[in-house]
C-alpha cells in the first residue's frame, strides 16, 4: 500500500484531512454478511465506509455526502440497483460519482445491462479480496507510484 500524502492547505475551505487514495465509499448492500465483508476489505485498506441497506436511502446519501465512490448490489428490495444507478447518472448531482455494481450476475447479458444502467464497472460476488481491492483503486484517483 502507498503511504498517505499528506497535503497541507494554507487557509483554504477544503476537506484535506483525507489523501487522495483514501476514500469514502458508500455501499448499497442489503446482505448484512455481504455489508460486514466489504466494510471490512475497504476500511483495511483506509477507506471511510457509509452503508445503505436499500436504494432509497442509497440515493439519499449519495445526494447528501458525495462519496469518491459507490458500491451498488443490483438485487435489493424495492427498487433494485440497476434503477438506482440510472437514477444517480439522471442527476447532474452525483453522475459524475463511479458506480461499481456488485453481482451475482455474471452472464453477459447481465454485464450489458450493468453498463446500460450506467454503472462504470462491477465486481462479481462471492469476492476475490486482491481483485476486489484493485478495481476499488483503480476507479479512485491514482496517487503517483513511490520510487
Ligand atoms: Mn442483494
Amino acid at each position: 500500500m502507498v503511504p498517505a500524502l499528506r497535503q497541507k492547505s494554507g487557509g483554504q475551505c477544503r476537506d484535506d484531512k483525507r489523501s487522495p487514495d483514501m476514500a469514502t465509499v458508500l455501499v448499497v448492500e442489503d446482505n448484512a454478511a455481504n455489508m460486514k465483508l466489504v466494510k471490512f476489505l475497504l476500511e483495511s485498506a483506509g477507506h471511510t465506509v457509509v452503508s445503505a441497506a436499500d436504494a432509497e436511502t442509497g440515493l439519499t446519501l449519495a445526494r447528501d455526502l458525495q462519496p469518491n465512490l459507490i458500491l451498488m448490489d443490483i438485487q435489493l428490495p424495492r427498487m433494485d440497483g440497476l434503477e438506482a444507478t440510472a437514477q444517480l447518472k439522471a442527476d447532474h448531482a452525483t453522475r459524475a460519482i463511479p458506480v461499481i455494481a456488485l453481482t451475482a450476475l455474471a452472464m453477459k447479458g447481465d454485464e450489458d445491462r450493468i453498463r446500460a444502467a450506467g454503472c462504470d464497472g462491477y465486481i462479481a460476488k462471492p469476492l476475490a479480496y486482491r481483485e476486489f481491492l484493485a478495481t476499488i483503486a483503480a476507479h479512485l484517483v491514482k496517487v503517483p507510484a513511490v520510487t
